[in-house]
């Protein structure tokens, strides 16, 4: 998919030909799993390789899928330190929170964070969205009706992309805090709930 272009053309093809794909320069998904694959074999035979002995999570992030922010590196975590749970825009669903959940009573991490970015384009395709009135089709809509009510109905202007991001940032971190095993364990004092935004530029992390 081009950049920006994730949910912004609901009339849009979802996925393109292989040969379209070719002209863009991106592999075919044949050439895709290949470079996955000699990835691998790179990285087991090397010696970043921890095996099977690694300590215990202290914490579960909740980020975006956007390639530009890996969360272990960004935070600088090796193997083992941290989970991960991603979907685009840190979007919450029953999957998400019962992975973070899962992280917080199986793993007893302590703290729980919501990693929002910069330049975030299905932030931006909420905020198109509820300006325009158009919706894209799918299960892309569920993104975008998740993150909508960060967008403050404002003139036609609307809101800096960095305001929405924020407030949906905030948004998330008062839904985790609500949801049921983790208010327990907050009023316990055994866990935190922390929102951040990564700053691609800088590659700094302002926590909110
Ligand atoms: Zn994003």
């Amino acid at each position: 998919m081009e950049p920006g272009r994730l949910f912004s053309d609901p009339t849009a093809a979802p996925i393109p030909s292989q040969q379209g794909a070719w002209r863009l320069g991106r592999p075919d998904p044949v050439e895709a799993l290949a470079r996955l694959r000699t990835g691998n074999i790179r990285f087991a035979s090397g010696a970043s390789h921890p095996g099977g002995g690694v300590p215990r999570p202290y914490a579960v992030v909740v980020g975006c899928v956007d390639p530009r922010v890996p969360v272990e590196a960004v935070f600088g975590q090796g193997f083992g330190a941290i989970c991960v749970v991603r979907s685009a825009g840190h979007v919450l669903d029953r999957a998400v929170l019962g992975s973070v959940e899962f992280a917080v009573t199986d793993l007893q991490v302590s703290l729980v964070v919501v990693l929002g970015h910069e330049d975030c384009r299905a932030v931006a395709a909420a905020n198109e969205a509820v300006r325009t009135g158009r919706r894209p089709a799918g299960a892309r809509q569920f993104l975008i009706d998740q993150i909508a009510p960060a967008v403050p109905a404002a003139g036609p202007a609307g809101s800096s992309l960095d305001e929405v991001t924020r407030s949906h940032i905030r948004r998330t971190v008062a839904t985790l805090r609500h949801a049921d095993h983790l208010r327990e364990a907050l009023a316990a004092h055994r866990i935190d709930v922390v929102g951040g935004i990564y700053q691609l530029e800088s590659g700094r992390i302002e926590i909110l």
